[in-house]
């Protein structure tokens, strides 16, 4: 039986409501109540299904249209990529920008700008998609994780700080859920030991990181196009950056070390192929035109849930720095162990059959946990550098205790621009029913 026998005032408009159907003769039948969890036969808080955004439409196709006028599909000097290129950089104001394949081909691109060769050692968020590091290890660099904060689940500067050595040459950092990382902390951090500063924004389309645009903090930014994230052409990525040294390189790292102007014809640089075509560009642009509206409508929606969630024993909402703007790519709490008398599988199960869409953490386990990085097996089962004592690097034996702890007991949570306000505070009584089901 439930602790606690209020009925609340939802179910007392469900059961009068009901009373005044039935002509008020028989009396209320007793309904299922709302404090009873709906996993126990209770009532649910989110009664309907989730608001799911119409992501496609007149702004892409008037694109695509356009763009069959075409003579050439190629993106160099093509409309759309022109476009997509200008409206990027109404969002994210750098001076040089490359379109390309995907994010991890973006950061593939900013890598090997960066100059990272053998043995170089590139720190970096082990809770992350593992596009993040694909680059940085066809390099031949070394990936070095460092420790989350607990709330934010982006880069603690202080850990990343005590990983930097003689061999560091670049830090990314991964606006993680769409949450800017603690990134001025981190470029001063890169400046002091002349070190490159990368922003994976894959996550992070429209977030503003203390007053500024995602992405213009250090020296080059990375945007994915991929179908998860809020904006989106199937598959794509842009790089882009305002620093002389760098900027100049994306285009031809890009695109198989050939510069497209000002080139002698031969090749002085060794990339891949990691062209975004037209049709690609055409849909990104349209994309574009929506983001504001995706960006704020995710950002106020999110920040709601924290509100409403605050304060709720046991439950820590995803935190946000004040000044920024996280675009809540997804939204995490999480649960502090001891305050509940269930596991999360538990709490996940509850808060489904309450109605609301909820996953146990995000990745099953951080990325050096992975088979792959265990056994160093990422060149048809051998790793050129380790083998050629370039590094030392074990990761079987590297451990983030904060980053587990994360994956361990956080409860991830869908936020869409579809969603309005009283989807947001439906999804909060269902966590606070839940919380306060389960309260040790
Ligand atoms: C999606 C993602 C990537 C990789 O982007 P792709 O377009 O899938 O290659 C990199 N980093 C983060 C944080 C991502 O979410």
């Amino acid at each position: 039986m439930h602790p606690k026998g209020r009925s609340s005032r939802r179910t007392f408009l469900a059961l009068t409501s009901g009373a005044i159907a039935a002509g008020g003769a028989r009396g209320p039948r007793p309904g299922p109540r709302a404090d009873q969890l709906a996993m126990l036969g209770g009532e649910k808080a989110v009664g309907r299904p989730m608001p799911r955004p119409v992501r496609f439409g007149e702004p892409e196709r008037e694109r695509l249209e356009e763009m069959l006028g075409q003579e050439s599909l190629l993106y160099w000097k093509g409309p759309q990529t022109t476009l997509l290129i200008e409206r990027f950089q109404g969002v994210c104001p750098l001076e040089y920008v490359q379109t390309c394949s995907s994010g991890s081909a973006a950061i593939h691109i900013a890598v090997m700008a960066a100059g990272i060769g053998l043995g170089d050692e590139v720190i970096t968020s082990p809770v992350t998609d593992i596009g993040t590091v694909i680059g940085v290890l066809y390099q031949q660099g070394v990936p070095v994780f460092a420790d989350l904060l607990p709330n934010s689940y982006n880069l603690d500067p202080e850990d990343v700080a005590r990983k930097i050595s003689p061999r560091t040459k670049a830090i990314i950092a991964v606006h993680l859920g769409g949450n800017p990382c603690e990134t001025e902390a981190l470029r001063l951090l890169a400046d002091e030991h002349g070190l490159i500063l990368i922003e994976d924004c894959a996550q992070a389309w429209g977030a503003i990181d203390r007053g500024k645009p995602i992405g213009t903090t250090g020296h080059i930014a990375c945007f994915s196009l991929q179908n998860s994230k809020h904006v989106t052409c199937g598959d794509g990525g842009v790089v882009a950056s305002s620093d002389d040294r760098f900027g100049p390189l994306l285009q031809p790292l890009g695109d198989k070390g050939m510069p497209r102007a000002g080139g002698d014809g031969l090749f002085h640089r060794f990339a891949p192929n990691y062209r975004m075509s037209e049709p690609q560009a055409a849909v990104a642009a349209g994309q574009l035109t929506r983001l504001d509206g995706i960006a704020s409508t995710r950002s106020r929606l999110g920040d709601l849930l924290s509100e409403e969630i605050a304060g709720v024993p046991g439950i820590e909402p995803h935190d946000v720095a004040t000044g920024s703007r996280c675009v809540y790519w997804f939204y995490m709490f999480r649960l502090r162990p001891d305050a509940f008398t269930c596991d999360r599988r538990e709490f996940v199960r509850a808060l489904a059959a309450e109605g609301v869409p909820a996953s146990a953490g995000y990745i099953p386990v951080p990325l050096y946990g992975n088979p792959i990085f265990r056994e160093h097996a990422f060149f048809a089962g051998r790793w050129p550098v380790k083998e050629m004592g370039l590094t030392d690097m074990d990761y079987a034996s590297v451990s983030c205790p904060e980053a587990e702890a994360i994956l361990g007991d956080g409860v991830r949570l869908v936020i869409n621009e579809a969603m309005d306000e009283a989807w947001i505070r439906d999804v909060a009584a269902a966590i606070r029913k839940v919380s306060a089901h389960f309260s040790a």
